[in-house]
């Protein structure tokens, strides 16, 4: 078992007495390449990190528990906690129709929160396939993930694309995921970066994403018009001809979703033929789009990529919606301290907060552990 699915076994052994009937667990997720692409029903390239939320389930009326927060909530009653997500799971699955029992719950994790990371989809996996696996409901992969979506828009109510449950639940180690964000095919394209000598290295920025709701509805809303002016559906129906139809801003965020959309079907090709340095160069071209015609990056982000890109990376750009939180940098394995050490002088001189490095490789999705209890 792994070390958060014991801790969750340990917690649900502590808090409610004797063994859970069973303990499953769900990662967090970065994204590699697509950004700002799934609400305009594009393209995106996500893989699950080595970093995990577990569940430990059992019959019985004692709630849910969490051992990060060191915390006992009730099972349905709905504050604002971190227990919203359980909650909203199980709520979205009676909402589907099944039937839900009542359950006790212990979470453990160590996906760094709210950084981004997508912890929350990690908790909401999690429930979602340890409740599957314990009423029996054999929902399936990509409709648990449609599930725990509708928990988070529904439920906590935060407005949140599908790649996050996607990623969490679809993943395998060793891959990336190709979702098409408006049919939902999914498939997994091979990433195998330990052979290529290569580390996946995450800068958090630590800037709070201040202006990230206002600024992420905005962008949202001119692909919208830009959509509307060029009478389609959604951007994703658009191609780089049509772009001489639109002018101002929906020209430059509608450019960015064009491209975009195209970089991430190239670096899928790129991938296939392991071919790491045009897979680079599209990420590379994808933080320069998302900087000058999305403009959702920061001068955080900026000096992070071209401080990787100096030292030697074969790629970097901002990954999520931007406006602050994380970048991400493919880097030969012997370059790797030598980037991160040249970042953290390039903040200090810069008076930039103090960045945080993460090294994840590609992990699997959620699963449930083999050895409940
Ligand atoms: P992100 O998904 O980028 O990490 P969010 O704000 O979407 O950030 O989700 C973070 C929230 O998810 C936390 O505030 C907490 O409510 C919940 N969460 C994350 N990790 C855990 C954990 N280990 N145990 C319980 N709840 C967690
Ligand atoms: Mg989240």
């Amino acid at each position: 078992m792994r070390e958060t699915e014991q801790k969750a076994a340990e917690a649900y052994e502590k808090q409610f007495g004797g063994e859970p009937d069973l303990i499953a667990s769900a990662p967090g997720r970065i994204n590699l390449i697509g950004e700002h692409t799934d609400y305009n029903g594009g393209f995106v390239l996500p893989c699950a990190i080595d970093r995990r939320i577990a569940v430990a389930v059992g019959k019985g009326e004692g709630g849910l528990y969490s051992a990060d927060f060191e915390e006992a909530r009730e099972p349905d009653e709905k504050n604002g906690s971190w227990a919203d997500y359980p909650r909203g799971v199980a709520w979205a699955m009676g909402e589907a129709g099944h039937e839900i029992k009542p359950f006790e719950a212990a979470f453990a994790g160590d996906v760094p929160l709210g950084s981004g990371l997508s912890s929350s989809a990690a908790i909401e996996a999690a429930t979602a396939l340890a409740l599957d696996a314990h009423f029996g409901l054999d929902i399936g992969r990509k409709d648990l993930a449609v599930l725990c979506q509708r928990a988070e828009n529904d439920y906590v109510g935060v407005a949140s694309g599908i790649m996050d449950q996607f990623a969490s639940l679809l993943c395998e180690a060793g891959t990336a995921l190709l979702v098409d964000c408006r049919s939902l095919e999914a498939k997994c394209v091979p990433l195998d970066l330990a052979a290529a000598g290569l580390t996946l290295i995450v800068c958090d920025t630590r800037v709070e994403r201040g202006l990230a709701d206002t600024g992420y509805n905005d962008r949202r809303s001119t692909c919208e018009r830009a959509a509307r002016t060029l009478g389609i559906e959604e951007l994703r129906d658009a191609g780089e001809g049509d772009l001489n139809r639109l002018s101002g801003e929906e020209l430059k965020r509608a450019r960015h979703v064009v491209s975009e959309n195209a970089r991430v079907l190239e670096a899928v090709e790129a991938l296939k033929n392991n071919d790491f340095h045009e897979f680079g160069r599209l990420m590379y071209a994808s933080h320069a789009s998302l900087r000058d015609d999305y403009e959702v990056s920061t001068p955080e982000l900026d000096t992070f990529v071209q401080t990787a890109e100096q030292h030697g990376a074969k790629g970097a750009r901002l990954t999520g919606a931007g406006f602050g939180g994380c970048a991400i940098a493919l880097v030969p394995e012997p370059r790797t301290d030598v980037v991160t050490k040249a970042c953290e002088q390039a903040f200090a001189q810069a008076n930039f907060k103090d960045p945080a490095f993460y090294e994840f490789v590609p992990a699997a999705g959620a699963e449930l552990a083999e050895n409940p209890g």
